[in-house]
Parts: structure tokens; sequence; C-alpha cells
């Protein structure tokens, strides 16, 4: 079968390897989607921390499941995307259900090698039935899960507001599931391209250029003085992060999704005179998955739109480059096999 491995930063190259053959409790997988993600061009670039080389990328999978390997209520044929982060099942976290963050966890496509070739074997257990989606929505429910998780640690209530800074593919899925919790979403983002989509495409009612307005000001006069309830951080870059605290109002939740390499700082007196609860959210949970495919399937919401460019498996090497510079207008390119 065909396979695509970065070989080192800035090198993905073309091969083939052995079609995987079942083993005891995986199943296996032809690949038909495969979404990219932030997390997918900083390796190409060689900005993420959690990389080694050479490693096959690829975690957003859609694909025709073709050995079952005996699996309960799964059959040959079926649409299927998985929980791509594999957990011990027996440390701190997994004992509390917190598979999500795993002490030893190991995602696919990050520690181990993932979804840019013909066939996969996976873990049975990490199979999530996509009936009713087609295999491009499927690619792109673990994008959105990664948001309803975050979006389930903020616990928002109807009318709330909530901040999210970052426009790119995390940022929008984080709009999406908060907007079905009931929240008014206020997007902040350093490119207008990307505000305009949010407008256009998700009707996001506020949008701020971080830019060319004063965006501290911009939120004191939409919430009437009282600020953000919730403010999601989906940049992952240093300087909004330290700045999205200004955000948040009184009694708020910070919530950092987006990840970056060094150590942040905020005032003090700025944290605690709002007794401020800052969190991380990482990765997601089957339940996450659940949700996102339910919200699809229903119709209320269309990730569809995300996609803004799709290349076929042989011409998706040539295309990462492209990919990482903004003026692509990129929010989530897609890879299909013909
Ligand atoms: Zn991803
Ligand atoms: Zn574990």
């Amino acid at each position: 079968m065909k396979i695509l491995s970065c070989q080192e930063p800035g090198k993905l190259e073309y091969g083939t390897a052995p079609d995987p053959i079942p083993e005891e409790g995986n199943v296996i997988i032809k690949v038909s989607n495969i979404g990219v993600c932030g997390t997918d061009l900083h390796a190409y670039e060689g900005t993420q921390p959690y990389f080694t080389y050479p490693r096959i990328l690829g975690h957003e999978i859609a694909g025709e499941l073709v050995h079952t390997n005996g699996s309960k209520g799964f059959n040959a044929g079926d649409a299927v995307t998985l929980v791509p982060y594999f957990s011990c099942g027996h440390c701190i976290a997994c004992r509390s259900g917190a598979f999500n963050c795993c002490v030893s966890i190991k995602v696919f496509g990050v520690h181990v090698d993932g979804g840019m070739q013909e066939y996969i074997s996976v873990p049975a257990h990490s199979l999530v039935n996509g009936e009713g989606l087609s295999l491009q929505e499927l690619a792109l429910v673990e994008p959105l899960a990664i948001g309803a998780h975050a979006v389930q640690k903020a616990g928002i209530f109807p009318g709330d507001t909530a901040v999210v800074c970052g426009a790119g593919a995390i940022g929008l899925g984080i709009m999406e599931m908060a907007r079905l919790s009931g929240a008014r979403i206020i997007a902040i983002d350093v490119n207008e391209q990307r505000l305009e989509f949010c407008r256009n495409k998700l009707a996001v009612p506020y949008t701020i250029h971080t830019g060319r307005t004063d965006a501290v000001d911009a939120v004191r006069d939409i919430t009437n003085g009282d600020m953000s309830s919730v403010v999601f951080d989906a940049t992952g870059n240093l300087r909004a992060i330290e700045n999205g605290l200004q955000y948040l109002a009184h009694s708020g939740k910070y919530i950092l999704v987006g990840l970056q390499k060094q150590a942040f700082s905020f005032s003090h007196p700025e944290f605690h005179k709002r007794e401020t609860t800052l969190m991380s959210s990482r990765n997601a949970l089957r339940k996450d998955f659940e949700e996102v495919i339910t919200a699809i399937r229903n119709k209320k919401i269309d990730p569809a739109s995300f996609i803004t460019h799709t290349v076929s498996f042989g011409e998706a090497a040539d295309s990462f480059g492209s990919w990482l510079k903004p003026e692509s207008g990129v929010i989530k390119p897609m890879i299909r096999f013909d």
C-alpha cells in the first residue's frame, strides 16, 4: 500500500509498506479522507514539541471498515472515524475517565504513525460509528470534538458571552459548539479573511480584528461593560494567551485550547480580582465525538464549509508548504484517496 511519511521537518516522502494484517484487538480501516490541521502543519514545519521523525502524520480520519475482527456493533463496509488518542486505561487520569489526558497517551499521527496511508490498523475500542454522515464530514468530527470538549469544560449557560480568540479550524469548532450551548459569540483574530468567514458562514454576531481595533474596548462595548463570562484561546500564541485575560469578566473562566512552547504570565492582581478559573482543554472524549456526530446528523452544524482546500493523496506532499501560508486562506485542508 501507499504511504506518505514526514521524514524530517520540511520533507514529506511517498513510499510503500505491506498492507496491515489484523492483530488481536485491532480493526482495519481503508482510509478515504484525512483532515489536515495545525498539528500536522507544525510537525512538517518542525515546530511541534511532541514530534519525532520519521512519522506518518494524520489523525483526522474517515474511512471504510474492511476488517472488523469481531467488533460488536460494526460491520465491514461501515463508514467510521476513530478517537485517535490511545490511552493506557490504568493511570490516574484513565482511572477517573479522563482518557483524553492519559499520562502515557499515544496520539495517532503524533506519537505513533497515523493515517496518511491506504490502510490503517487501529484498536477496535477507538472506532466511532459514523452512520448518517458523509466520509468528508466524518473526517471533520475530531477537530470539532476538540471544540466540544473545551465548551463542555467551560460550562456555558444560555445567554453567556464567549470570546473565542483564533478563528482557525479549532476556533471555529469552539464557536459552533458554544453557539449550540446558547452562548453569544465574539470572534477575535488578526486575519480579516477568517473573521469574514465567521460572519458570513457561521453568522457570528461580533468579530474583532485585533490589529485594527482595541479589542478590550470592543469587548467592553459589546458586553455593556461586563466583559466576557468565558474566554477561549485557540491561537496557541503566547501574546494572545497573555492578552486574553483582559477580555474576561469577573468570576469568568479562561480556557486554553491552543498550545505553545513557552511559559506564560499574567498580572496577579488582574487574575485575582476576577477570581479567574484558568484551565486547559486537551484532546476530547468519546462523548464529545458522539455529541458532534449528533449535531452534524441533526443539521445543527455544517462543518463541510470549513474545508477550503481538497487535494488527492498524490498531491498532498506538494501542498503542505502552501497551507502554511496565511495568504492561502487555509482553514481546513482535506486529503482524499480517489
Ligand atoms: Zn487535529
Ligand atoms: Zn492512562
